[in-house]
C-alpha cells in the first residue's frame, strides 16, 4: 500500500520502560479501529539473533512460526495483537552488516567506499519498508530497541530521521521517557524527559508524542510543561503509570487517545472510538479473580524474562478459569531428593522448564520424579519434557543410565537423542529445529481433549529428540506418545494417562498464547490444576 503509515516508537532516559508494551498497546488499539497493522523491532546489537544469546543478556528469545528466534518483545506483539510475526519483524545491527557486506563482497556497490552513512543506513530504511510495501498494512509500527544516546543505536536514529524526512506526514515518532518521582524532594522530575527529547533533536528527529513513564499520576501542569519544552502537542503528552497488568495499558492510552492523536497526525480517519469488548472483558475477569492458584516454574534461570511467555500462558489461561495464578520460581540446581517435597508441595501445578544444557537437569528429573508420584498436575516443555522421558526410562523402565545425548555421549539408553539433520551441524546460529511443524494429536487422549483437533501446529527450538527405539517400552510402561509428527515420525508429546495431567510437549506452546486465545494446553493444565486442589 502506497499509503502505509509508519509510527517509530523510540525510548529515553532509561532501558526496561517498557517500549515494546506501549508498541504493543497502539498496534491493538489501531487494530481495534479496524486497521491492519504489524510490529517490528529494530535491535542495535550486533548478533544476528538473539537464538545464540544467554536469557541472562536479553531475556527469553521468541519464535516466530517461520522458525526464526527473535527477540521477546515480539511475544507480547503477538500476545496484544493475535497477529504473528515472521523473520521481517525483527531485524539486528548484525543482519544489517551481513547483509550490506554481503552485497560488497557480490560486487554491488564496485568502486564506492561503504561507509555507515549511506550505506548502513540505506539497508536500515530498506529493512524499515519492506512490511509496509509488501502492501498489506495500513501501519507498521517499528520500535527501536535501547535508548537514544546509545552509539550502536546512531545509525537506527539517523534511518529514522531520513524517513520522516522522506515520508512527510506519513511518518512519526513516539517517544517513551520516564519521569522519576524525588522523594526527597516530594517532586516529579521533568528534566531527564527534557533533556533525551534535546538528544533526540539533535539527531534531527523532533518528536511528534512523547509517552511518559512514572510510578505515579502526572498533573497536567507537568504535562503541558513537557510539551511547551520539547514542542509537542498538548494532547500528544501522555503518561503510562505503573499498572497492575500490562494487558491495562492499551485501556489507559485509549482513555488519553493517543490512538487519536496518531491518526491526527497522520491524517487517516478516526471514527467512532472502539469499545475493545473482549479485552475489557479479559480484564474485567482478571480483576475479578481473587482466589490463587499456586504454580510452580522448575528451572535454571533465575530471572523472570527467561520465562516470559510461559508466565504470560499462565496468566492468560488462570483468568480465563477465573483464578490469579501465582508463579513461583524454584531453581532446579538447588533441588534434592531431600528438599523437593518441601519447595513442591505446596503448588497447584508444576511446569517444567525449557533450556540447555546440564546445569540443573537433575532438579528437573527429581521434580518430575515427584510430580509423576505424587499425582501433581505437571507440564514439561522442551528440555521439561525431555526431563520427564529422563526420569520415566530411569524410574520406571529401570535405566538408571538413561539420558540425552546432549548431557551424556556415551549412555546406551539415549532416550533422548540428537536429531538426525543435527548431526553435523557446526554452527550454533539458527540451525535447531525451528519453528512451526504439524502434529498429528491421538484421539482419546488428554491432549486430544485439550487441543478439540487431530492436527495442530506448534512451534520448535531444539536440537534433541525423543527416540523411537524405546517407544514401546515406554507406552508399554505406561507413558504414551500422544502426539507425533506426520512427516518425520518424531514424537512430540508423551502423557502419562495413569496420572491426573502429566504432559510433556516437545514444542513450545508458550509462543502461541494470546490474550484472547489463551492456549488450549495451558487452559487444560490450568484447570487440571484447580481440581486438584480442590481435592487435596
Ligand atoms: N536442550 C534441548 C534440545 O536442544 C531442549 C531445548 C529447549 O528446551 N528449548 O533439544
Amino acid at each position: 500500500m502506497a499509503d502505509t503509515r509508519y509510527i517509530f516508537v523510540t525510548g529515553g532516559v532509561a532501558s526496561s520502560l517498557g517500549k515494546g508494551i506501549i508498541s504493543s498497546s497502539i498496534g491493538k488499539l489501531l487494530q481495534a479501529r479496524g486497521y491492519n497493522i504489524t510490529i517490528q523491532k529494530f535491535d542495535p546489537y550486533i548478533n544476528i539473533d538473539p537464538g545464540t544469546l544467554n536469557p541472562y543478556e536479553h531475556g527469553e528469545c521468541y519464535v516466530t512460526i517461520d522458525g526464526v528466534e527473535t527477540d521477546l518483545d515480539l511475544g507480547h506483539y503477538e500476545r496484544f495483537t493475535g497477529i504473528q510475526t515472521t523473520r521481517a519483524n525483527n531485524i539486528t545491527t548484525g543482519r544489517i552488516y551481513q547483509s550490506v557486506i554481503d552485497k560488497e563482497r557480490r560486487g554491488d556497490y564496485l568502486g564506492k567506499t561503504i561507509q555507515v552513512v549511506p550505506h548502513i543506513t540505506d539497508e536500515i530504511k530498506r529493512n524499515m519498508l519492506i512490511l509496509g510495501r509488501q502492501g498489506n498494512y495500513d501501519f507498521v509500527i517499528t520500535e527501536i530497541g535501547g535508548t537514544v544516546g546509545d552509539i550502536e543505536g546512531l545509525p537506527f536514529l539517523e534511518a529514522i530521521r531520513q524517513l520522516k524526512w522522506e515520508l512527510g506526514n506519513k511518518a512519526v515518532c513516539i517517544h517513551l521517557t520516564y519521569v522519576p518521582y524525588l522523594a526527597a524532594a516530594g517532586e516529579l522530575k521533568t528534566k531527564p524527559t527534557q533533556h533525551s527529547v534535546k538528544e533526540l533533536q539533535s539527531l534531527g528527529i523532533q518528536p511528534d508524542i512523547i509517552v511518559l513513564r512514572a510510578e505515579r499520576d502526572l498533573s497536567t501542569n507537568l504535562k503541558m510543561k513537557v510539551a511547551s519544552f520539547c514542542n509537542v502537542d498538548r494532547d500528544c503528552v501522555v503518561q503510562s503509570v505503573d499498572m497492575p497488568s500490562i494487558y491495562e495499558v492499551p485501556v489507559k492510552m485509549q482513555e488519553q487517545a493517543l490512538d487519536i492523536a496518531i491518526l491526527r497526525k497522520l491524517n487517516m480517519a478516526i471514527g467512532p472510538t472502539p469499545s475493545l469488548g473482549p479485552w475489557r472483558e479479559f480484564l474485567d475477569l482478571r480483576n475479578k479473580a481473587t482466589e490463587v492458584l499456586h504454580i510452580g516454574l522448575v528451572g535454571k534461570y533465575d530471572l523472570q524474562d527467561a520465562y516470559k511467555s510461559i508466565l504470560e500462558s499462565l496468566q492468560h489461561a488462570g483468568t480465563y478459569n477465573g483464578y490469579k495464578v501465582k508463579s513461583h520460581f524454584i531453581n532446579s540446581e538447588k533441588l534434592t531428593e531431600e528438599n523437593v517435597d518441601e519447595q513442591l508441595k505446596d503448588m497447584a501445578g508444576i511446569v517444567i522448564c525449557p533450556g540447555f544444557g546440564q546445569r540443573g537437569i537433575e532438579g528437573k528429573i527429581i521434580a518430575a520424579k515427584y510430580c509423576r508420584e505424587n499425582d501433581k498436575p505437571t507440564f514439561g516443555i522442551c528440555l521439561g519434557m525431555q526431563m520427564m522421558v529422563i526420569e520415566f526410562a530411569r524410574n520406571v523402565l529401570g535405566y538408571a543410565d538413561a539420558n540425552s545425548r546432549e548431557m551424556d555421549e556415551t549412555t546406551t539408553h539415549n532416550v533422548i537423542d540428537i536429531m538426525e539433520e543435527q548431526k553435523n551441524i557446526t554452527h550454533m546460529g539458527g540451525t535447531m529445529r525451528l519453528g512451526g511443524y504439524q502434529c498429528d494429536v491421538k484421539n482419546g487422549t488428554l491432549t486430544h481433549a485439550a487441543y478439540g483437533k487431530d492436527t495442530i501446529i506448534e512451534r520448535h527450538r531444539h536440537r534433541y529428540e525423543y527416540n523411537n527405539d524405546f517407544k514401546a517400552e515406554f507406552e508399554a510402561a505406561g507413558m504414551d506418545s500422544v502426539g507425533i509428527n506426520p512427516e518425520s515420525d518424531l514424537v512430540e508429546i508423551v502423557e502419562v494417562p495413569a496420572n491426573t495431567w502429566y504432559i510433556g510437549t516437545q514444542f513450545h506452546p508458550e509462543y502461541s498464547s494470546t490474550v484472547l486465545k489463551p492456549h488450549p494446553l495451558f487452559m487444560s493444565f490450568i484447570k487440571a490444576s484447580i481440581e486438584k486442589n480442590k481435592n487435596n
